[in-house]
């Protein structure tokens, strides 16, 4: 999964950067309103962290922007604003979740999760293929009853195929899930994850669909 963060505070944006990627989330950080536009473009964003008071371009105007161009990636709005009134504008203006400034890291994490599950359209925390189940929370991974230890990013990719069950997930677009910007990415360092996720998981945990990509076992 991986997520946009908007925020100008370095301070901050450093802690919620190291926090985010700590939960096992790729995340691109950006620090003004116009960063945020182009990123926001490419759509490839599972939910962005949206601080409101931006260089260049506000939060509000850009949460605006972006829904009335139809976007429904969640927005979770973190700001120091901290009238009801203000709550109640971002929520309206079609933010998810609004979290006022100082915040918790394990309440901001604990939020984005939630957010996260609601738009895959499941409650439960524990996503579930065939025999294989997977909680992002814990971290943990089991196949039947047995215990599977992954590496962080193992985990990463096998979330990404597990959040929408069934889908066909190319190596580029699980590429975009599992990294982010800076991050040193190996030219096949995907195919060396799913390498080691079907050694660990059994050789038919993971399909690949010939020309088009890998989905997860559900049988
Ligand atoms: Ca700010």
């Amino acid at each position: 999964m991986r997520i946009l963060l908007i925020e100008d505070d370095t301070m901050i944006g450093k802690a919620v950067r190291r926090g985010l990627v700590e939960a096992g989330l790729a995340v691109d950080w950006v620090t003004d309103g116009h960063a945020a536009d182009l990123a926001l473009v490419n759509g490839v964003y599972d939910l962005a962290v949206l601080d409101l008071g931006l260089p260049r371009k506000d939060g509000m105007t850009i949460l605006n922007e972006l829904r009335a161009k139809g976007h429904s990636i969640p927005v979770l709005i973190t700001s120091a604003r901290d009238t009801v009134r203000d709550r109640i504008a971002g929520l309206e203006a079609g933010a998810d979740d609004y979290l006022l400034k100082p915040f918790d890291l394990d309440e901001l994490i604990a939020r984005v999760r939630a957010l996260l599950r609601r738009h895959a359209g499941s409650g439960s925390p524990v996503l579930k293929s065939g025999s294989i189940a997977l909680d992002p929370v814990r971290k943990t991974v089991t196949r039947g009853d047995t215990t599977i230890d992954l590496s962080a990013k193992e985990f990463a990719v096998l979330e990404a195929l597990m959040q929408r069950p069934g889908a066909v997930l190319s190596r580029a677009r699980l590429e975009e899930s599992v990294y982010g910007w800076g991050d040193e990415v190996g030219s096949n360092a995907i195919e060396v994850h799913l390498h080691h996720l079907r050694k660990k998981l059994g050789p038919d945990a993971i399909k690949n669909v010939r020309g088009v990509g890998y989905r997860v076992a559900e049988d």
